[in-house]
């Protein structure tokens, strides 16, 4: 296979097996449970903008039903809240209403003040769902404020295929299960941004009369004093695009060997125009910072084209690659999982349990050979980005 061929057309693969429709999950009984929906999202918002795990939750809250109402909630102190509320407000009539909660409480985006605003509001409007994006502002505030209304969220939900039937990955992304909510208002889910789109083109107006302010006098104080406080960000000074939602990732493993060697990577991709990721065993031996980590335990990603040099395919980090349009890979190892992965399956005919097992292709290219022959090779033949 040529260099040429690496950077070639797409076409899409996915390795997760679907395997849970359990009939005792899915009785008609519970279909029709819910006759008006109303669905209130967390927003995000930074620098006056709603962010993109916001605007694919409201997408994910459209797919709920077809009279459904969402409500998007903003929380924030300062200007850029309320440029964030124009913007959302912009995406009428997908959003029916923006809830604001200006106070300084809220500056920073942390648990405790949150979920007791999201128990707030809901005990005011009492919503059928409420979404989130499964990133860490939703990992972090939707459980909390699910404990305190007492129901029990369902995580990472990757497809809706009604009100209360969700799908999820599990055992690493080798299986989606589905699942069906029979617990008692709000269901409250977290849904991994990459499995639905942003969706909405932004109308030409801003609908300010769908802007409202949250009444926070029932907001004790002491409410605003949680288990956490603000102490510092960071974040890395950097011109590539963000890692969750890049066009385009390009990733180190282990076999680049050094945290010298992992510069060729950061230059592959400047000249893509792409985002740099590792594996945990990378971050792990100190060649980049945890925050590039892409898998199960690190960040999950569906660029166009995914990228893979000196990478193993465990499927730890498989499961956060396998929504990526194009993979790519380059390894020494003929026989490494990138390349492809092996599924074992049971088959059930009585009386008989048998034991089958096929692979399924990982990579839609791959290259045995040597990171360190071909990343240089790619430099050299890659045009310099304008
Ligand atoms: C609970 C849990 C969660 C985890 N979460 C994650 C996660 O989120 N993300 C993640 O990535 N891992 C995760 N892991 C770790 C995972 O199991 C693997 O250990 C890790 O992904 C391996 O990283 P690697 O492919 O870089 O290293 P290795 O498995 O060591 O593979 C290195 C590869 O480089 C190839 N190679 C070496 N030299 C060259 C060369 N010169 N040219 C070309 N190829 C070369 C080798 O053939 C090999 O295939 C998790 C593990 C656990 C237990």
């Amino acid at each position: 296979m040529t260099i040429q061929a690496l950077l070639g057309s797409i076409r899409r693969r996915s390795f997760a097996t679907r395997v849970a429709h359990s009939s005792r999950f899915v009785s008609p009984r519970f279909s029709n449970f819910r006759i008006s929906l109303s669905t209130l999202v967390l927003g995000e918002h930074k620098g006056g903008s709603i962010e993109a795990s916001s605007l694919c939750a409201v997408e994910a809250a459209k797919r709920l039903g077809g009279d459904n109402s969402v409500s998007l909630l903003l929380a924030g102190s300062g200007p850029s809240l309320q440029e964030a509320a124009a913007h959302a407000a912009c995406f009428h009539p997908s959003i029916s209403k923006v809830l604001l909660a200006d106070s300084e409480r809220f500056t920073y985006a942390l648990a405790e003040p949150w979920a007791k605003l999201v128990h707030l509001v809901q005990q005011k409007d009492s919503y059928s769902h409420i979404i989130a994006g499964s990133g860490s502002f939703g990992k972090n505030v939707l459980p909390r404020a699910a404990a305190l209304l007492d129901v029990s969220p369902i995580t990472d939900v990757t497809e809706i295929s009604g009100s209360n039937l969700f799908v999820r990955p599990i055992y690493a992304g080798n299986a989606l299960s589905t699942v069906r909510y029979t617990g008692s208002n709000p269901c409250m889910l977290t849904i991994r941004a990459t499995s639905f789109p942003t969706g909405m083109a932004p109308a030409s107006v801003s609908n300010d009369k769908c802007i409202e302010k949250i009444d926070l006098s029932a907001f004790n104080e002491d409410d605003a004093d949680g288990k956490s406080r603000y102490v510092s960000i960071s974040s890395q000074d950097t011109e590539r695009p963000d890692l969750a939602n890049a066009r385009i990732v390009v990733t180190g493993g282990r076999g680049l060997k050094s945290a010298e060697n992992f510069k060729m990577i950061e230059k592959l991709a400047e000249k893509l125009g792409a985002a740099v990721g590792a594996t945990r065993a990378a971050v792990d031996a100190g060649f980049v910072p945890n925050e590039l980590q892409v898998g199960q335990t690190g960040k999950i990603v569906a660029p166009e084209l995914y990228m893979a040099f000196g990478v193993s395919g465990a499927i730890q980090h498989l499961a956060g690659i396998r929504d990526s349009k194009v993979i790519v890979a380059v390894n020494k190892d003929a026989d490494a999982p990138i390349f492809q992965v092996m599924i074992k399956s049971l088959s059930h005919t009585h009386p008989i349990v048998m034991l089958s097992s096929f692979h399924v292709p990982v990579a839609d290219y791959g290259l045995v050979g040597d990171l360190f022959e071909i990343i240089p090779e790619l430099l050299e033949k890659l045009p310099e980005k304008k």
